[in-house]
């Protein structure tokens, strides 16, 4: 039945089944691949009790998948092996002890999967292989569904003996009632295909199925799908259906939302940087109006001020933040208390956590260099109070300085520009990348309410930072680019921070030359096709931007490159440039076949290898004082990689 659509507040307590949640913030579902023998470890304890100390009203932890046939990675958490029991106990007593309600989500991921680890066929409702996998699956019979239908009854059921305080079903981004729900990926003409009501039956068997093994004392939500995004896909009206027809059953206490499928669209589920924040909204606001259940919505939440609006506007009565959490555990707490400016917020990278799981790694996180290690102690200090300096106030010296005086050190900080923020706010001016912007802006906040003495346009020789007889220094000096040395003296060939920085502005016909893979030579491709150049990108690589696949910005980038009419050579490498008058002529050679062409150009911007500016580092090392250096200083990587160096070093001060 539909219900007075009326807005919430954060701080607003929500009735959902037996229990009430302490406020309207939870920390839904995703992977971390901290799993160990496909079971509970220490670094998923840690973690998600960290998220629980910081005001999560209700996690739900990523899926359990529920029958053996199913393993579609390797750290994928086995509810159906009894094993995983005295785990689910630690975990749950451990978010508990902080007011915080604890959900499994119970999970098949049928076709979206690979047999590599089963050598078992993938189950699915029909025989077309999922676009990403692009393995045919096997054609489930009642056989099958029988068992995976008893697979969610006892995995439920040792949830709750594990302490769980409910599941929630996923039939959403990778899953096998996803996959009967969809017209497109079920074929079937038995009574669980044909029209909705026959895809939904295995969904609602197992719902039914769950109901009974947990009783009325516990949770059961349903994630749904509400925007596939695919050919043949559930749209919204199918999840309007679906979540009146849930609510039928009278076994749901409510119901979580998202978009996209995990393989074909993944980009739709963890929204990257492009992405307006709220974008999948319409979803819940669409299911709130049909059903009066509680529903979570989901979009790309970063900040306090948009969960709040939110709730206000009544498009959802829970919000589901997952990166938020994940950068700033304690992001609940300080949205109820209103710290909003205190907020470490999410920045829509991508790069430690998707792009890491998806490598297999566990998850992390750019801007929170201890997201994934909370179950490491920090080293023990013994000798607050020093008088440390950092030299360089990009985000590793940031960070250092931020560490070093969260742990009670007296901190002075040297930056030779004019702010501090290092290649971050350089990369900061390119379209579509603006929020990275936030991610110095918190570092400098933090140091600030620290009381790091933050000196900007000081450009300290070595002997200056001597003579701030400091007891420790942090040298976090960054980067320079290097000029490929095909490139000879011709100023028409200038680096892409140049162009960021507002030192170069080509003309005319440009080639970006992408020996990156990331999102240097693509942003500045954008940047100077937005002023009206005929931008060519060229990179030995399979692909401009290969690395983009890994963030979810690959789909944003191709749409937006076709749009701006930017060209793309691909397995090329430079091999020489003639300048002449009229333009410059530069040599590519197909690597793959040795053959060479010659492009011609009013201008080229390179996105290539840098090297450390590490002269402060040379001339303190042997000086006697102690010295330790950071980030690019010590070698050039990406930005995670001097985050975690900045904490690293602060933390190994005074123990
Ligand atoms: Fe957000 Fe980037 Fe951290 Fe992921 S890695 S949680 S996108 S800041």
């Amino acid at each position: 039945m539909p219900r007075d659509v009326g807005g919430a507040d954060s701080q607003d307590t929500l009735r959902i089944g037996p229990f009430t949640l302490r406020n309207r913030m939870i920390f839904p579902a995703h992977l971390t691949n901290f799993s160990s023998g496909g079971t509970i470890t220490e670094q998923h304890i840690a973690y998600y009790e960290a998220r629980a100390r910081g005001g999560a009203a209700m996690i739900i932890t990523e899926e359990h998948t529920v029958h053996p046939s199913d393993r579609p990675y390797e750290k994928l958490i086995r509810g159906w092996d009894p094993a995983v029991l005295p785990g689910y106990r630690r975990l749950t007593s451990a978010v508990h002890r902080h007011g915080t309600r604890i959900l499994a989500q119970l999970n098949h991921n049928g076709a979206q999967g690979s047999s590599m680890y089963t050598a078992r066929p993938l189950w699915s409702p029909g025989t077309d292989p999922d676009p990403l996998f692009r393995e045919v699956p096997m054609v489930i019979g009642e056989p099958e569904i029988a068992e995976l239908v008893d697979g969610y009854f006892d995995v439920a059921r040792r949830c709750i003996d594990g302490g769980f305080d409910g599941v929630e079903i996923q039939c959403s981004q990778a899953s096998i009632l996803r996959a009967f729900l969809a017209p497109g990926t079920n074929p079937r003409t038995d009574h669980y295909g044909g029209d909705l009501h026959g895809r939904a039956r295995l969904l609602l068997d197992v719902v039914a199925a769950v109901r009974a093994a947990v009783g009325r004392e516990a949770v059961v939500g349903v994630r749904l799908s509400g925007h596939d995004g695919t050919h043949g896909g559930i749209d919204i009206d199918d999840a309007v259906r679906v979540a009146r027809m849930l609510e039928t059953t009278g076994h749901i206490d409510y119901l979580n939302t998202s978009v996209g499928v995990a393989t074909e669209t993944l980009h739709l589920i963890e929204a990257p940087m492009a992405t307006p924040h709220g974008y999948s909204l319409f979803v819940p606001d669409a299911i709130r109006a049909a059903v009066s259940l509680p529903v979570v919505g989901v979009g790309r939440f970063t900040r306090p001020d948009q969960v709040r609006a939110a709730l206000s506007s009544g498009v959802c009565d829970l919000v589901g933040a997952v990166r938020a959490q994940i950068a700033d555990p304690d992001f609940a707490r300080k949205t109820l208390s209103g710290r909003d400016d205190e907020v470490r917020p999410c920045i829509g990278c991508n790069q430690e956590c998707i792009g890491r799981v998806g490598l297999g790694r566990w998850i992390g996180c750019t801007v929170n260099p201890r997201a994934g290690l909370e179950s490491e102690p920090l080293p023990r200090l013994r000798m607050p109070g020093l008088r440390v300096l950092v030299v360089g106030g990009g985000p590793a010296g940031l960070q250092a300085a931020a560490t070093a005086a969260e742990r009670g050190h007296a901190v002075t900080l040297f930056e030779k520009e004019t702010s501090v923020g290092g290649q971050i706010r350089t990369a900061a001016v390119a379209p579509y990348r603006g929020e990275l912007l936030a991610a110095v802006e918190s570092l400098e906040a933090q140091c600030r309410r620290r009381g790091v003495d933050l000196r900007t346009g000081v450009a300290a020789t070595a002997d200056e930072v001597r003579a701030q007889r400091p007891d420790a220094v942090i040298i976090a000096t960054g980067a320079r680019p290097q000029r490929p040395s095909w490139a000879g003296e011709s100023p028409r060939v200038v680096d892409v921070r140049d162009v960021l920085d507002g030192r170069a502005a080509p003309t005319g016909r440009v080639l970006v030359v992408d020996d990156l893979g990331f999102h240097e030579a693509t942003s500045v491709a954008e940047l100077l096709a937005d002023r009206g150049c005929d931008v060519t990108v060229c990179t030995p690589g399979m692909i401009v931007g290969q690395d983009l696949g890994l963030t979810l910005d690959m789909d944003g980038w191709l749409r937006r490159a076709h749009e701006k009419c930017i060209d793309r050579i691909t397995d090329v490498t430079v091999t020489g440039l003639t300048v002449r008058d009229e333009g410059l002529d530069v040599s590519l050679a197909h690597h793959p076949t040795g053959r060479t062409r010659v492009l011609t150009v009013d201008g080229v911007v390179v996105a290539t290898h840098q090297e450390p500016v590490d002269e402060m580092w040379t001339a303190l090392v042997e000086s006697g004082i102690r010295v330790s250096r950071v980030g690019d200083a010590v070698t050039p990587r990406r930005a995670h990689a001097a985050i975690l160096e900045g904490d690293r070093a602060a933390l190994e001060l005074g123990v």
